[in-house]
């Protein structure tokens, strides 16, 4: 008798399950890009909601880069295929301008400015939910790990944790934590799910991207490193602090008095 393979859907539910990511009645709010690992999380959510006494509705954040109509659409369509509700937040609608004019008038870096406002709007947007959830595989975790201690800021990567209890309410969870790249692909060749265009520019030289790219070559001699690195890095790194005080215009957690989004909206004017 050959060994009895457990589908992945189900495997990760029970990972889910034995990280008390979730409870009878809770309520799962996911992050959708339209990338082949949120497509893929939505799917194994819907099986989890199938399974067991949660509901789980999706979240697209459209900032308004080239191409975001088209995956709009196609965002919809996969949602509505998949029979999972969909909601859809425009940056253009709240900040009244696209993302390419608001990296341009503050002049920033537009990699980190877009990880703030995803990191921000999901939260904000799922504050009255039990979990946010986000598709951060094995590869995108290991890969920030390593980036952050080689440019001396491991101790940002401390929120970067399978679940993550916030002051605002949700808990954040990540169901592909220890899950590599190559196994979510396959699982989605498998069902015929291809990633969208989500037309990040940056995709292709983003250094988290390059050290992304060693890690997997490397693999390739030494079986299991991204693993054992991951554990190292979450045994060296401290525990996560909550940030201590609330923004005092949008009542997010901030470090200082007002936060990095509001910041922002700020010397843009709209606030
Ligand atoms: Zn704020």
């Amino acid at each position: 008798m050959g060994k009895k393979s457990v589908p992945f859907e189900e495997k990760i539910r029970m990972f889910m399950r034995s990280q008390r990511m979730y409870w009878p009645g809770a309520r799962i709010l996911s992050g959708i890009s339209g990338g082949k690992d949120s497509l893929m999380l939505a799917v194994v959510l819907k099986h989890v909601s199938e399974v067991d006494d949660v509901s789980v509705e999706l979240l697209h954040l459209n900032f308004g880069q080239k191409g975001s109509e088209l995956l709009e659409k196609h965002v919809e369509r996969f949602a509505s295929e998949l029979g999972l509700p969909l909601k859809v937040w425009r940056l253009e609608d709240e900040w009244g301008m696209r993302f390419d004019e608001l990296v341009s008038r503050l002049r920033g870096n537009p990699c980190a400015i877009c990880s703030t406002l995803l990191r921000y709007y999901l939260l904000y947007l799922g504050r009255d939910y039990d979990a946010v959830a986000t598709g951060h595989n094995l590869d995108d975790v290991v890969s920030f790990y390593l980036y952050n201690a080689m440019t001396g800021n491991v101790s940002f990567s401390s929120t970067l944790r399978p679940v993550l209890k916030t002051s605002v309410g949700p808990l954040k969870i990540r169901p592909f934590f220890y899950v590599r790249e190559e196994k979510i692909a396959e699982e989605a060749k498998k069902r015929g799910i291809v990633s969208f265009p989500t037309g990040c520019p940056s995709e292709e030289e983003a250094p988290t991207v390059l050290l992304r790219r060693f890690l997997k070559d490397f693999e390739r001699r030494v079986p299991g490193a991204r693993k054992n690195l991951l554990r190292f890095f979450l045994e060296k790194t401290e525990p996560p602090k909550e940030p201590p005080n609330r923004c005092e215009i949008c009542g997010m957690p901030t470090s200082g008095r007002i936060c990095a989004v509001c910041k922002m909206k700020k010397r843009l004017g709209i606030i």
